[in-house]
């Protein structure tokens, strides 16, 4: 373990930190007491795995009269964690308060819990305490699946002068979600990183899961879609924990279960890789090139369809035949290794283009 020679972690050790692959933030959902902070990042340290470590020590319930945090208390216990292991320490913040309080502990990096991204006047309240101040800034997605408000949270943060911001994706709410606590609707988050592609992209496993034991299967998933990372909890001794138990890990299981993920790039520099790549990606934009022209073709069809419908004074939608159609692709495609869902959604979208031009020729457009 190495310590920290300054105070607080210079900025070009941050620098360099915020550009390491993975990253690697770890530690209890909530800081409960000294021993138990100084304990679990002890531990993590000794992974050697770790880059960063967490706490909570304000904590946002669902419902009162849960666990809300030590509060500033444990801010002395966070710094020393990160004093005795030479690792930055990271906390969230939800208010203008809480941001002097953990700045006032030289708190290397802050986040934003999901339940504050979705509050534009508690990210403005932030955003106003860090004017002025040079930290790194993490920003969780919103409990409810609306980018528009992650990038708002974003640009706020970033129009208070921060420059070093990352994203955090811990998964949304959904009613009757019963496999995660928080649904991770991938599709929204990758969206937000094409957005900002050269933002800092980590993932959240232990809130998008809610439970150990698929974990791992989240962040393989992560690390194959190119993540920059994790900030996973973990904690000397997660069933007793005061917040979170059932989806936190000891360190060395962290360790054990960093060791078991197929670390992947996105690029790599031999020319064998890209010459093969490159004929397989000709090949798939040649069948994509094939699939549109007979998707054409199919709606030229569905064309003549409709105007003998209209000739006949007959309905666009006849469901009996639709449903037949739709039996018919699912039972073919299952041969072909497509999923139903799939099918369903493929066919879905060719049934509305269908009907889009059907209607154009019963309303006489063509
Ligand atoms: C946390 O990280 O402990 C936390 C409260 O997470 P979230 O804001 O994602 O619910
Ligand atoms: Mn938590």
């Amino acid at each position: 373990m190495n310590t920290k020679t300054t105070e607080q972690t210079t900025m070009t050790t941050m620098d360099a930190l915020w550009k390491k692959r993975p990253i690697i933030i770890s530690g209890p959902c909530s800081a409960e007491t000294e021993e138990q902070m100084l304990a679990t990042a002890r531990r993590l340290a000794d992974t050697g795995k770790v880059d960063m470590l967490r706490a909570g020590i304000w904590k946002p319930r669902t419902k009162p009269g849960l666990f809300e945090g030590v509060g500033a208390k444990g801010l002395p216990w966070l710094k020393k964690s990160g004093d005795i292991t030479g690792l930055p320490v990271t906390v969230e913040v939800a208010n203008a308060k809480q941001v002097q309080d953990a700045l006032a502990f030289e708190i290397d990096v802050l986040w934003i819990g999901a339940r504050t991204t979705v509050n534009p006047f508690s990210v403005q309240e932030v955003a106003d305490a860090l004017r002025g101040v040079d930290i790194p800034v993490l920003i969780k997605n919103p409990v409810n699946p609306d980018p528009e408000l992650w990038s708002g949270a974003v640009e706020r943060i970033a129009r208070a002068g921060i420059n070093r911001i990352g994203l955090i994706h811990r998964g949304f709410t959904s009613y009757g979600n019963s496999e995660f606590r928080n649904a991770p609707m991938w599709h929204l988050a990758i969206d937000m990183k094409l957005r900002y592609p050269d933002m800092l992209f980590i993932n959240d496993p232990s809130h998008i899961c809610g439970r150990r034991d698929n974990l791992r299967e989240v962040m393989q998933k992560a690390i194959d879609l190119d993540y920059d990372g994790f900030i996973i909890e973990s904690h000397c001794d997660p069933d007793h924990a005061w917040s979170d138990a059932s989806q936190q890990v000891t360190p060395e299981t962290l360790s054990l279960m960093l060791d078991q993920i197929k670390w992947r790039k996105e690029d790599t520099s031999s020319a064998e890789f890209h010459i093969a790549l490159e004929k397989l990606r000709n090949q798939i934009n040649q069948l994509d090139d094939e699939l549109m022209q007979i998707l054409s073709r199919r709606m030229k069809i569905a064309d003549q369809i409709g105007r003998y419908k209209k000739d006949n004074n007959i309905t666009i939608l006849q469901t009996t035949r639709w449903n037949e159609v739709m039996d018919r692709a699912v039972s073919g495609g299952a041969g072909l290794g497509l999923s139903k869902e799939f099918i369903l959604r493929y066919f879905d979208a060719v049934h509305i283009e269908s009907i889009n031009h059907q209607k154009r020729i019963m309303d006489g457009e063509e």
